[in-house]
């Protein structure tokens, strides 16, 4: 059994990478605050980001890395990764992908990492979070090291 994330009460009900809910009106409900959420990270831009990064600041930038990402991904491209891996076209997704990259190239001490073992690493890397608030230039770093962002680009991001 789980809480509702909107009104609290038990519910059998989960929505992948959504939440828990009652059916009906707080499934409704929990719909749009995530559609919400995503255009809102879709309208700011990119290189609008924290001077320093908790945990739930990477959390958020990820997402809107990855929502931005498919948004700007040409048909082609689209189409191949709805052929070959149709799970990365949902944006949480491709966030943890994005996350799993990012955080190899973060120092060490600054992150705290439980990896996972076993047959639970087919769902989950593992969990972390960061230890210490990262500087902005450290993060827009590691996305470099990771291959996620080209040196040639002129913005941050
Ligand atoms: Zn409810």
């Amino acid at each position: 059994m789980f809480k509702c994330d909107v009104c609290g009460k038990d519910t059998d009900k989960v929505l992948l990478n959504i939440g828990a809910c009652c059916p009906g009106d707080c499934e409704k409900q929990l719909v749009e605050e995530y559609n919400l959420y995503h255009r809102e990270l879709l309208t700011e831009r990119l290189d609008d980001i924290p001077e320093t990064f908790e945990t739930h600041d990477f959390e958020r930038f990820t997402l809107k890395y990855a929502i931005h990402a498919l948004e700007v991904m040409s048909k082609k491209t689209r189409d191949k990764i709805e052929r070959n891996n149709p799970m990365i076209s949902i944006p949480e997704n491709f966030a943890l992908h994005v996350k799993e990259q990012v955080l190899n190239f973060l120092p060490a001490e600054a992150v705290h990492q439980v990896d996972s073992v076993g047959h639970v690493r087919m769902f989950s890397g593992g969990e972390y979070s960061f230890v210490k608030p990262i500087d902005k230039d450290i993060i827009i770093d590691a996305f470099y090291q990771a291959g996620l962002l080209e040196r040639s680009q002129k913005s941050v991001v």
